[in-house]
């Protein structure tokens, strides 16, 4: 098969390991790609966004599957575009794709799904400041103030007063999306699916606060543990049932199906698992700590997930602890250093059940340079989630680069 991989982070490094290892693979192509994903694929300069770029590629290249990673790509239309264009293509239509891309319409799937879920209400731009904040001051605080659109996770407030709320309505604008707080464990669930199938990857937490005691602003992600202590593989079965079944017969129900990658946000609250939100492709870093696991062929389940042939033994993944910590550099989240020599990468590489993946790097020559604010994930499973997290950390150690940054608590 030849294949186009989308996007150039961590999470697209991990998959592109995956495919590679593929016996089912001739040809592999990445858009952009980074250094790391290099040794592995073909990496060629098309932006993850330009759609009429990456289907002009991969018609020219005569392309079996296109990969999407990034959720930018499949807002834009990339799976419809590939379709238009005779091309299979393993992530949602923009049609689907919007269960990330709007939280009011997530809300309404998961309420006619009977899927549990924060009580909401939406204010749209014919609606009035006023009224969201009256509506704000009857529910009372805690409560949640959410932009309703792509916002990467910096539109959502949970606000801890009443008077906290009103200040982010006034500061977010319309349309919002207000909500119930919910109170418990956040845990992330992920599913490989086609129409109505689902077949579990596994689960994760992810750290976002840039510091140690998840303190300072918000990232990407810091690091991810999977899968978390407290919801273990029945717990997790038991969560795709109740929150990602329904919403898939919802969206065959639609006419608009759902293939792709899901990524569904729980809150593990005193009545069980909630929806907070979905996502329509692999998380990062949490990609990189599941697909670490992986057991059996990646290729064909990403196929049959296009063609929409997934059956749930269509992949396997191993039940071993796993661990991703993100190396970002110095000033990360706001103003990362950029341009600082990375070096030890090649032992780092060798040592057992470690992983090293790419993302804001850069090759000059045979140098290695920084160059983003998170740079590097490193990877490591283990018997135990203990011994996961010590070869995760002494392979970090092992890597020299002056504006190296990372938090010490992963998985603590
Ligand atoms: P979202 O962009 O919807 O994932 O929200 C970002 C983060 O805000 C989530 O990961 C939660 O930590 C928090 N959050 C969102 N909605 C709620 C809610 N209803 N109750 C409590 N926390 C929430």
């Amino acid at each position: 098969m030849r294949v186009l991989l989308v996007g150039s982070g961590g999470r697209e490094h991990a998959l592109a390991t995956a495919i590679a290892r593929s016996p089912l693979l001739d040809t592999l192509f990445a858009a952009p790609g980074n250094p790391g994903m290099a040794a592995c694929a073909r990496c060629v300069p098309i932006a993850a966004d330009d759609i009429a770029g990456l289907v002009e590629f991969a018609r020219k290249e005569k392309i079996d599957l296109v990969v999407p990673g990034p959720e930018v790509s499949l807002v834009a239309g990339l799976t419809d575009a590939c379709q238009k264009a005779g091309i299979a293509c393993a992530g949602p239509s923009q049609a689907a794709a919007a269960l990330e891309g709007s939280k009011a319409f997530t809300k309404e799937v998961a309420d006619t799904a009977g899927i549990p879920t924060a009580r909401w209400q939406r204010f749209d731009a014919s609606s009035s400041k006023e009224a969201a904040k009256a509506y704000v001051r009857e529910q009372g605080a805690p409560i949640v103030i959410k932009a309703d659109g792509l916002a990467a996770g910096k539109g959502v407030v949970v606000a801890q007063s009443v008077d906290e709320a009103l200040e982010a309505i006034d500061r977010l604008g319309l349309p919002l999306v207000i909500e119930e707080c919910l109170v418990g464990r956040e845990v992330s669930l992920f599913a490989f699916c086609a129409d109505d199938k689902a077949s579990l990857i596994g689960a994760a937490r992810d750290h976002k606060r840039v510091g140690d005691g998840d303190t300072g602003p918000n990232t990407g992600g810091m690091g991810a543990i999977c899968p978390p202590p407290d919801f273990d593989r029945a717990a997790q079965e038991a969560a795709l049932d109740l929150t990602v079944r329904p919403m898939l017969a919802e969206m065959v129900r639609r006419g608009t199906p759902f293939r792709g990658v899901i990524f569904a946000g729980l809150m593990l609250t005193e009545e069980g698992p909630k929806l907070i939100e979905y996502n329509v492709r692999f998380g990062d870093p949490e990609a990189q700590a599941l697909l670490i696991r992986l057991e059996s062929d990646l290729l064909p389940a990403l196929k049959a997930l296009a063609e929409g042939t997934l059956s749930e033994d269509s992949i396997r993944f191993s039940d071993k602890p796993s661990i991703s910590l993100v190396l970002a550099a110095k000033g990360y989240p706001d103003a990362p250093v950029k341009g600082g020599v990375i070096s030890g990468l090649d032992r780092t590489e060798q040592l057992p059940g470690v992983s090293v993946f790419h993302a804001g790097t850069k090759q000059d020559g045979d140098r290695l340079l920084a160059n983003g604010g998170r740079v590097l994930t490193i990877c490591a499973t283990g018997p135990t989630a203990a011994k996961a997290r010590s070869r995760a950390y002494e392979a970090a150690a092992t890597i020299q680069w002056d504006d190296k940054m990372l938090r010490s608590d992963i998985g603590l």
